[in-house]
């Protein structure tokens, strides 16, 4: 029987900002770690919003998908200084 529910894909993607910005209670970090063990999308996910939270903390804001985070990455970096 397992004592914890894994998470989502989609249920991970909406708690990884407050994740990164340490927002989380230590049952739900654990729960997120133990997801990204396990999924590589996520890890990647992650690795990204992290990212670009770090570029640019105002786009992290609004909720982007995966693949939208890599789109404002790639902006962010094509973008003149
Ligand atoms: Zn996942």
């Amino acid at each position: 029987m397992l004592i914890f529910k894994l998470m989502s894909c989609q249920q991970v993607a909406k708690v990884a900002s407050d994740y990164l910005d340490n927002q989380t209670d230590g049952k739900l970090n654990l729960k997120i770690r133990l997801h990204l063990m396990m999924c590589a999308n996520c890890r990647r996910f992650v690795k990204h919003l992290g990212l670009t939270k770090t570029l640019a903390p105002q786009v992290v804001r609004t909720h982007h998908a995966p693949v939208d985070a890599e789109a404002v990455l790639k902006r962010i970096k094509e973008r003149p200084q």
